[in-house]
């Protein structure tokens, strides 16, 4: 299966991802996860990329699709993918689009995961995270031992673009920048609409019941 997965950030595509990676047996990408990465390991391009992380802003296309290119390139990808974060303005769509035309590759469908500004303030102003990739919420979804992860034990992240200001940023590049994508992948006929605004077990539902009448 090749699926996107798209939406305003605190959306739940991270946990939605983690459920689906498991279910259909194929990588999940996510650029932000990866851009984390580079960002911990201090080099010079780490601080490049720590320099739009932190106010919100987006990492230039060249950089992101560069990236996710030669992501694409590993061998788990012949089985599909699942990008979680990725495209995130319409010159990223167009370029994965390219690449999957000149491959002969189809996308499956684009998940456009819907839910309010005020939940999304309210859901990642009390997320935390770990870096084996489970997510929480400290009101609610807290894990068993307070700011510890119930799967691997390490300490739980609550992420410096997670803060009301930042927030609010990363919700105007949504629509600026995102938004555009969702009449491209309409024109396209592979756009699905999920109800991000339950809890994540009914979302998985949901995404599994507009699999099965695909
Ligand atoms: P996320 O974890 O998906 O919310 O991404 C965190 C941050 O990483 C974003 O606010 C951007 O700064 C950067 N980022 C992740 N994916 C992309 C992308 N596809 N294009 C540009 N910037 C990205």
């Amino acid at each position: 299966m090749r699926c996107i997965l798209i939406g305003p950030p605190g959306s739940g595509k991270g946990t939605i991802s983690a459920q689906l990676q498991k279910k259909y047996q194929i990588p999940h990408i996510s650029t932000g996860d990866i851009f984390r990465e580079h960002k911990q390991s201090n080099s010079e391009f780490g601080q490049l990329i720590a320099s739009y992380i932190d106010k919100g802003q987006l990492v230039p296309d060249e950089v992101v699709m560069k990236i996710v290119f030669d992501r694409l390139e590993k061998t788990d990808c012949q089985a599909g993918f699942l990008f979680d974060g990725f495209p995130r303005t319409l010159a990223q769509g167009r370029q994965l689009q390219d690449y999957l035309s000149k491959k002969k590759l189809q996308l499956d469908c684009t998940v456009l995961l819907e839910a309010d500004d005020d939940l999304i303030i309210s859901r990642l102003c009390t997320r935390r995270v770990c870096a084996c990739g489970a997510v929480y919420n400290t009101v609610g979804r807290p894990p068993k031992v307070e700011g510890v992860c119930d799967e691997c034990g390490q300490p739980l992240i609550h992420r410096r673009d997670d803060t009301e200001e930042v927030i609010r940023e990363r919700l105007n590049v949504y629509r600026t920048s995102t938004e555009p994508l969702v009449s491209f992948y309409n024109d396209l006929g592979v756009l699905l609409r999920l109800n991000a605004g339950q809890d994540s077990q009914q979302v998985l539902a949901d995404f599994e019941h507009l699999m099965d009448k695909k």
